[in-house]
């Protein structure tokens, strides 16, 4: 894939996880029903999709604002790559995500700075440490040699954000899949509704939790032991 700049202006690029590790998940096209159907959106929310096998996906057309950080849409572009744990994240991965960035800073002449979704939000997203994968120093700017060599990681614990009813997308579709693997039956949409609530609810009860619906972190804790 070769970068073409879009007419509109761009000054920044951020950087996401998709928050789930599930092979299923792999693929901009669960993303795009996510982003549609969950959020109601036209499209899907980032520009390019980066799948474990280094494989980058096409996403919103790149004219178009992302829907991706919450206020820090405009002038940007968004890429997602697909994983939760930060040792989960392919070096193959790192290497699409290095050069498709390479190609983005070159289009803009070294005038863009590259960002975690984390910069500008309280979630840890996107997990790795990107800045060794990209070179950057502490402004953004691309000035190092990359390291794609190993999966470093930053915080995977607090990837684990508190989810209720009102809440859809990978998370909740990781939520799904661990209480599935406690032997829960309850279908992996990431939509968190009424099957969803009650199999918390089961969990809670039977692990001797506040039995109240709402993933936090003693549920999440519950959820991770084997
Ligand atoms: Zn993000």
């Amino acid at each position: 894939m070769s970068f073409e700049r879009p007419e509109r202006p761009v000054d920044r690029v951020f950087l996401h996880c998709s928050a789930s590790d599930n092979p299923a998940h792999d693929d901009i096209a669960v993303i795009r029903r996510w982003h549609v159907q969950s959020n109601g959106w036209s499209d899907v929310g980032y520009h390019f999709f980066i799948r474990k096998s280094g494989r980058v996906e096409a996403g919103r057309n790149l004219e178009h604002t992302p829907a991706a950080q919450g206020g820090h849409n405009r002038g940007t572009i968004a890429i997602c790559l697909h994983g939760l744990k930060a040792d989960q994240f392919s070096t193959r991965q790192f290497r699409a995500l290095s050069t498709l960035c390479r190609e983005i800073n070159a289009a803009y002449e070294h005038q863009l700075t590259f960002h975690g979704h984390c910069e500008v939000s309280n979630k840890t997203c996107p997990v790795f440490d990107y800045r060794t994968v990209l070179g950057l120093d502490s402004d953004g700017l691309m000035v190092r040699a990359p390291d794609t060599s190993r999966p470093p990681a930053t915080a995977p614990e607090a990837t684990y954000p508190i989810l209720r009813t009102t809440s859809s997308g990978p998370a909740v579709a990781h939520l799904q899949q661990s209480l599935k693997n406690h032997g829960l039956k309850l279908s992996v949409d990431g939509l968190f509704g009424r099957e969803t609530v009650e199999a918390v609810k089961k969990f809670q009860h039977k692990n001797g939790l506040v039995v109240d619906g709402i993933v936090g972190a003693m549920t999440w804790a519950a959820l991770n032991r084997p």
